[in-house]
């Protein structure tokens, strides 16, 4: 069992609730001073196995790693979640190289990155400065490449054997996504670590749908694919040089941010445009398969094959690179038996009959994928050894058996809702508006249209979905930016007058994949809009620092600030991701957010008091124990910046407190703002009752704090402001 303090450390530094079960026993394995050889697929979560233990057990770790760019990407992460981390190679000054080696010996570092080349370079020197540090463990990442069976062979790589003759008593951890039985003889063999026990896990990646398109018609299959995920990033893989720079080119021309990737490239631009889209401003690389060893990116939301991949290993690895984040992600490929006459001549090694033999079946074998009308996941599964049920439910063959149904009329009416509003709204209003309720925030206006209440025989979730599978097919558009209005186009009108069938997923009778299947969170779903509020603030975050969006918080964290709405930092600290760096750093920003997404919406507050336990409105508990300590202190007198530095929080969440304290009656809101503020105020919210917090901070010009506008809606709503407004 790994005990309370590691989890602590874990849930502080890392944010995270719980190590994954094939984290555990590695952390475990570790932190009691043994070896580890780890074998986890791609976004299994390796660099927990000895972030966490070095963190732990104290002195500085050793990581070793062939990639620079992926070197950097870790440590900028650590960094920023209050971890002293460094990484010594090629691409450092002198001086910084200075600084490192300085921190190194006093003994600051707690995890030290470098390339083998660089940890054995010259006379050894720094093998030498090494001995003198108290070392917490040695982890070589991609150990793979120490094996000349392996796909990646770097001869580097095998100076490492002598480490663990040169620490025999510091923990060594290899790791590595891809090796085959014989490669993983070999690492162990090269790295003396025969006698470590080995820690296997599944190469399922459940969060991945795949599937198979034929290759004809394959252009406007892609742009329609592409289209559902604008504000997406992906990978798509040719098999030419040239065959990326032309569809990258043709992407472009449709409007998509994408640009090609090939070793034919100068390095720089190559650098460059990896940069790019790290930081999300390349939504797409088109790329020869020479993209991606370097790739650390979590949030690649698909991949696609342009082209039949020449094996199946090849296949999976390229695409594991999305979705490292656990979330769910696409996986595509355009092909089929067509590509076996084009694609075999290329197995052909020549002189060498049995290789030849080799590759040409693993050619086959891939054919065999794309023709498959089986569960895809089960094959792939199979291919690598591991036994796997015959239906998955998320892949084109298990899925594709949904029935569909004539959404026609639901769809009507869902159009015409978004026609009859003049102003453009999100999807939830006009679903309330369909389903005629009776909310505060819907205006009165709204209420006499006649498509109000036309829509009761769905319940609200069905709606959601229908819309959604609406914009994802084209029927209706979803605006870009903050806050995601529909808006109508051709489709759309085409739909309204009669002129086009609409024919939609079945959607009534519980889906095959229960999303709960699919990634290992559960919960309540995140609010879409709201979400896409949240991904535009991190990229700005990211954006101000410098840094790739990921390394702000990962996707799945945003996810659950938009399914659960945290109101106040003690929640934030309960959402995954957010450590203490993170809430300190991220908070206000985040949860100012949140309050205007919660009020543009009219979504609810969601945190559930544990995080399984079944969610309660706010209103049926007390205020939290925070906000009565904010609001005791502010009785007593202290004002807000003061309760802040005293609390060690944001003044923004004192206000968030405050308003929290004047919701739950401890206190009116007239008492906690100036006169000038609630008269101005009052009668504004008097007069649009149903306007949004940020409608109203619009029109005001910015005069006024959202916590003054939070307080006097507030006020307006209870009736504490009605008779200051004369009628
Ligand atoms: P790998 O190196 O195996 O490809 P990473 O170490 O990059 O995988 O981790 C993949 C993703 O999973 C990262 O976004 C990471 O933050 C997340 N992750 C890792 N461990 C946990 C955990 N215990 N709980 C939640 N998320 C985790
Ligand atoms: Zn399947």
């Amino acid at each position: 069992m790994v005990d309370e303090a590691v989890l602590a450390t874990l849930r502080r530094v890392f944010g995270f609730g719980a190590l994954r079960p094939a984290q555990a026993p590695v952390v475990e394995q570790v932190l009691q001073g043994g070896d580890a050889f780890v074998l986890m697929p791609t976004g299994g979560g390796k660099s927990l196995c000895y972030q966490l233990p070095a963190l732990v057990r104290g002195g500085t770790a050793l990581v070793i790693s062939p990639l620079i760019a992926l070197m950097q990407d870790q440590v900028e992460g650590l960094r920023m979640q209050g971890v002293a981390a460094a990484y010594l190679n090629s691409s450092l000054s002198p001086d910084e190289d200075r600084r490192v080696y300085e921190d190194l010996m006093t003994g600051r570092l707690q995890l030290l990155y470098v390339a083998p080349e660089r940890l054995f370079a010259g006379d050894g020197a720094l093998l030498q400065q090494l001995d003198r540090v108290a070392l917490s463990l040695v982890a070589v990442d991609e150990a793979h490449c120490v094996s000349q069976w392996g796909h990646d062979f770097r001869p580097e790589y095998l100076d490492l054997g002598q480490i663990k003759e040169r620490w025999p008593d510091v923990p060594l951890l290899a790791l590595t996504a891809t090796a085959d039985a014989l490669t993983r003889q070999d690492i162990l063999r090269q790295l003396r670590l025969e006698h470590a026990p080995t820690f296997l896990s599944s190469f399922d990646r459940p969060n991945l749908h795949y599937a198979v398109r034929p290759k004809r018609g394959w252009k406007d299959g892609l742009h329609g694919f592409l289209e559902a995920r604008r504000n997406e990033s992906g990978i798509i893989y040719c098999m030419s040089r040239r065959s990326t720079d032309e569809l990258a080119e043709d992407l472009r021309a449709a409007g998509f941010i994408a640009e090609s990737y090939h070793a034919g490239l100068p390095s720089a631009v190559r650098a460059a445009r990896q940069g790019a889209f790290l930081r999300d401003e390349i939504r797409i690389i088109v790329a020869t398969i020479a993209f991606g060893m370097g790739i650390d990116k979590s949030n690649v939301r698909f991949v696609v094959h342009a082209d039949l991949p020449k094996n199946l290993e090849g296949y999976y690895q390229e695409t594991g690179r999305a979705g490292r984040d656990g979330e769910p992600s696409d996986v595509l490929m355009f092909g089929g038996g067509g590509d076996f006459a084009r694609l075999s001549p290329m197995c052909e090694v020549p002189g060498n009959e049995e290789q030849s033999a080799m590759l040409l079946n693993k050619l086959r074998r891939m054919v065999d994928y794309a023709e498959s009308p089986t569960c895809r996941r089960k094959l792939l599964l199979n291919y690598f050894g591991e036994d796997a049920p015959d239906t998955c439910g998320n892949c084109d063959n298990c899925l594709d058996q949904r029935p569909t149904f004539d959404a026609t009329t639901e769809a009507q009416k869902l159009l015409s809702t978004v026609a009859r509003l003049h102003t453009p709204f999100g999807l939830s209003y006009c679903v309330d508006i369909l389903r005629g309720s009776q909310a505060e925030r819907i205006a009165a206006a709204h209420k006499s249209l006649s498509v109000f209440g036309v829509g009761m025989e769905h319940p609200k979730a069905t709606w959601l979905a229908l819309g959604k599978e609406l914009i994802q097919r084209g029927y209706l558009d979803q605006e870009l930016g903050r806050f995601p209005v529909l808006r109508l186009n051709d489709r759309s009108w085409a739909v309204l007058r009669g002129h086009e069938r609409v024919e939609l997923t079945q959607i009534t009778a519980p889906a095959p994949t229960a999303s709960s299947a699919r990634t290992e969170t559960t919960g309540p779903d995140a609010h879409p809009g709201l979400f896409e509020a949240l991904r535009s603030l991190r990229k700005q975050l990211a954006d101000e620092r410098g840094v790739p969006a990921y390394v702000v918080v990962p996707d799945n964290s945003l996810r659950e600030l938009a399914a659960y709405r945290p109101a106040d930092a003690d929640d934030l600290l309960r959402i995954t991701g957010f450590g203490e760096m993170k809430v300190e750093q991220f908070g206000p920003a985040f949860l100012d957010l949140i309050a205007t997404g919660c009020d543009t919406w009219g979504l609810e507050r969601n945190m559930p008091p544990g995080r399984t336990a079944p969610k309660r409105s706010r209103a049926s508990r007390g205020p939290s124990r925070t906000v009565r300590t904010t609001f005791e202190k502010w009785q007593a007198g202290a004002s807000i910046t003061g309760i802040a530095e005293a609390r060690g929080i944001a003044p923004r969440t004192v206000e968030s407190h405050l308003v929290e304290a004047a919701e739950h009656g401890l206190v009116a809101p007239r008492e906690l703002l100036s006169a000038a503020e609630w008269d101005a105020l009052i009668p504004i919210w008097k007069a649009q009752p149903g306007a949004g917090l940020r409608q109203i901070h619009d029109a005001t010009a910015g005069r006024f704090s959202y916590f003054a506008i939070r307080l006097t809606r507030l006020g307006a709503r209870s009736g504490t402001g009605v008779s200051e407004v004369p009628e």
